[in-house]
């Protein structure tokens, strides 16, 4: 095996050592069925695979093993799920970015790549943002609902391209992962949810096939400007991050501070 000088598994005690990295991004997955059409870990392959495209453009920063199992409860009717309650992935988020804490990495990305972990992660990091203040924590929560932004509209033929196991998901796995993406069984439903509001559904009253979207608009060649998009897109965060130190406080805003204090 090769050794990724950005991915944290890889190193040894004297690699870190002689190259300490100040900043870590944390992928988190799951582990469900997409479909015929995507591996039962797509979601950590593809966060883990993004993290580690932006940690090669960034300085200082590494790839923490990606997290495998998220809370799939929603996923439990389509085989083969293997899920956390949402209290033992809060558990297990807090308790990461507490031992980042006292490794004194204070600077943390959390890339995730499945919509059912969301709640965990804004629970964990709430908690220990609030017990350490000096943290610095940002998420990109659903990198699948950023791409309206990032991609021109008429990007995707089907519903903005969403959906699990949809035409972006099993397009940036063509990009990603190709050998492990099967476009030929390529099969999705897209659901009829109301705008505005979120539908706290069991995804079997969504699809019966395991996927949502319509996968069968996935190509390679969107998955690369997908990819590529993101990348671009996440770089840019955290080098803006880096350059103002991960203070928020704008210019005029810290005048306002120092004026208050005096
Ligand atoms: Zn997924």
């Amino acid at each position: 095996m090769e050794k990724n000088h950005h991915e944290i598994q890889h190193l040894t005690a004297a690699d870190f050592r002689r190259d300490p990295f100040e900043k870590v991004i944390l992928p988190i997955g799951s582990l469900e069925s997409h479909g015929d059409h995507l591996p039962f870990g797509t979601d950590s392959l593809t966060a883990y695979l993004l993290a580690l495209e932006v940690a090669q453009r960034v300085p200082n920063t590494a790839v923490l093993p990606p997290l495998p199992y998220g809370m799939s409860e929603a996923y439990k009717e389509f085989p083969l799920t293997v899920s956390l309650r949402p209290e033992t992935e809060t558990a297990i988020i807090g308790d990461i970015l507490e031992s980042l804490h006292r490794e004194g990495i204070k600077k943390v990305f959390i890339l995730n790549g499945h919509d059912g972990n969301i709640a965990s992660i804004e629970m964990a990091s709430r908690t220990v943002k609030a017990a350490h203040p000096g943290m610095k924590i940002v998420s990109l929560d659903a990198w699948w609902n950023t791409l309206g932004q990032l991609l021109p509209p008429d990007f995707f033929e089907v519903w903005n391209g969403l959906g699990h196991g949809g035409e972006g998901e099993l397009s940036i796995g063509l990009a990603l992962f190709p050998e492990l993406c099967e476009p030929g069984l390529a099969r999705g439903v897209v659901p009829r949810l109301p705008p505005y509001v979120d539908v706290k559904w069991m995804f079997s009253e969504l699809t019966d096939c395991g996927a949502t979207g319509d996968p069968t608009k996935a190509t390679k060649e969107k998955g690369v400007r997908i990819k590529e998009a993101l990348v671009d897109a996440i770089v840019g965060v955290i080098t803006s991050l880096d350059e103002s130190g991960w203070d928020f406080r704008s210019p005029e805003v810290k005048g306002v501070d120092s004026r208050n204090r005096r």
